[in-house]
């Protein structure tokens, strides 16, 4: 079998190989033809093996002896179309055509004018159109339409075998061919058309796709110099940030000096003076860690594990609570899920809303803060719900940008950091997040996980 199938293998490469031009692009039309007419030939040497075989049996007990020399004219020019090597494809289809014409007149001739020949003319000249440019379509027509007159003319002068002559007379002969010469016509008119709607199809599809694979790669470069110049920025931040701290150390150290050394020759003014100072150089060195939080967040992604939120919560909770009388904040939470994120970025997220929560507070009031969790197909919806001042609808937005605060630091502590990084942990995760507030009756964060993150 194995045998067999190489065999099978190597006779259609070989075909193929000799009836298909490689230069020609599989997309065009005189591709599918030259491929068409390969698959005939490679198809028509057993199928006119296994016909040869009674065809030569039947013409010598019939004495047909010019249809044995035919059929073995056709099935030796057959095989050089196959295998003859350095002929053109074009010579090719004309030799195998001249075959089938060659076939059908030796059918016509021997087996009468209304045998298989005349269905053999029908059929070679829509193989034509199949294989072989339009024009020889017609060409095919004109040559029908030539036999045809030519049988009509042995008809009428009773000229040739019986068979051509048949007991059906001229009349019937003309009604029968001139249908074969129509239905040629049909074929070799209407066959390109539909070639040509099909061809313009793969054309126009082609281009499409080819214009597509450049604006996907167009895309793809974009977005790796997209990720290259993020990574240089952050990189930049980082080192800004570094070179930031250091001159804000200076200060601090030499104000700390002036304070210890000439602290008594100092009134309060200038004492409060360096008071100011020092406490300046304080929140810079905290805005510039911030800030280095914030560049640090892209990095951080690549470390997605399982999270257990409950626990994560408890974590937090631990030093507020410490730190506080334990009963000042009330806290409700339960079975929230395990999640796939990064550890420290959740913590970063619930550490910021729950500390804003329990801050942006109205004075003696005890703060309550709620957290829920509800699942999505695709994502978790997390809600963290507070009791404090809440937040006009116009700044619900701007919040969450970098450095934005509502308030001056008199009332409340803050760097204006907190949402914003927020904000970027959670589109890192796939999410989004939103505030949903009425001044004065608490505030509802809201933000979504992306479910099934990678693991990386
Ligand atoms: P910070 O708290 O350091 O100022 P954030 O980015 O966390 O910075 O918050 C930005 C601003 O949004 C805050 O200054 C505050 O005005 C407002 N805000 C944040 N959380 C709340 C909250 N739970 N209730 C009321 N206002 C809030």
């Amino acid at each position: 079998m194995n045998m067999l199938n190489k065999i099978w293998f190597s006779y259609k490469n070989k075909i193929t190989q000799n009836c298909t031009d490689d230069f020609v692009a599989d997309t065009s039309l005189a591709y599918w033809q030259n491929r068409l007419f390969a698959a005939s030939v490679v198809y028509i040497i057993p199928l006119s093996l296994v016909a040869i075989i009674p065809g030569i049996y039947i013409a010598y007990i019939t004495e047909l002896k010019w249809l044995i020399v035919s059929d073995i004219i056709a099935m030796l020019t057959i095989l050089i179309v196959a295998f003859a090597p350095g002929l053109s494809v074009f010579v090719r289809k004309l030799l195998f055509n001249s075959v089938l014409y060659l076939t059908s007149l030796a059918l016509l001739i021997y087996l009468g004018s209304f045998g298989p020949g005349l269905l053999y003319l029908l059929g070679i000249s829509i193989f034509i159109v199949l294989s072989l440019d339009k024009k020889y379509g017609y060409i095919a027509v004109g040559l029908n339409t030539l036999i045809c007159m030519v049988v009509g003319v042995f008809i009428y002068y009773e000229i040739g075998t019986i068979e051509i002559l048949s007991q059906y007379g001229l009349g019937t002969w003309i009604a029968v061919s001139t249908n074969l010469i129509f239905l040629s016509a049909v074929s070799a008119a209407l066959i390109p058309i539909l070639f040509e709607g099909l061809q313009t199809a793969i054309v126009k599809e082609n281009k499409l796709r080819t214009d597509l694979q450049y604006e996907q790669a167009k895309l793809k470069s974009s977005v790796e110099e997209l990720h290259q110049k993020n990574k240089e920025l952050e990189q930049f931040s980082y080192t800004i940030s570094h070179d930031l701290k250091e001159p804000l150390r200076m200060i601090r150290n030499f104000m700390e000096l002036l304070e210890r050394k000439y602290g008594d020759q100092l009134d309060e003014k200038a004492h409060n003076y360096i008071h100011y100072a020092t406490d300046g150089a304080r929140r810079m060195a905290q805005s510039i860690d911030d800030l280095l939080e914030y560049s640090r967040i892209g990095r951080l992604y690549n470390n997605v594990e399982e999270v257990d939120l409950n626990s994560m919560i408890t974590e937090i909770m631990e030093p507020i609570n410490s730190k506080d009388n334990p009963e000042s904040v009330r806290i409700e939470y339960s079975d929230l899920p395990r999640i796939e994120a990064v550890p420290i970025c959740m913590k970063m997220i619930l550490q910021n809303l729950i500390t804003n929560g329990i801050k942006y507070q109205p004075k003696g009031q005890q703060p309550e803060i709620k957290i829920s969790a509800k699942e999505h197909d695709k994502y978790w919806e997390f809600a963290v719900a507070d009791n404090g001042i809440g937040i006009e609808d116009e700044y619900q937005e701007e919040v969450f940008n970098l450095f934005r605060r509502l308030h001056t630091r008199d009332h409340y502590a803050g760097s204006g950091m907190g949402l914003a990084i927020s904000k970027k942990i959670v589109e890192q995760h796939g999410g989004e997040i939103w505030v949903e507030s009425k001044p004065g009756d608490g505030s509802t964060f809201f933000f979504t996980i992306q479910k099934n993150m990678d693991k990386k």
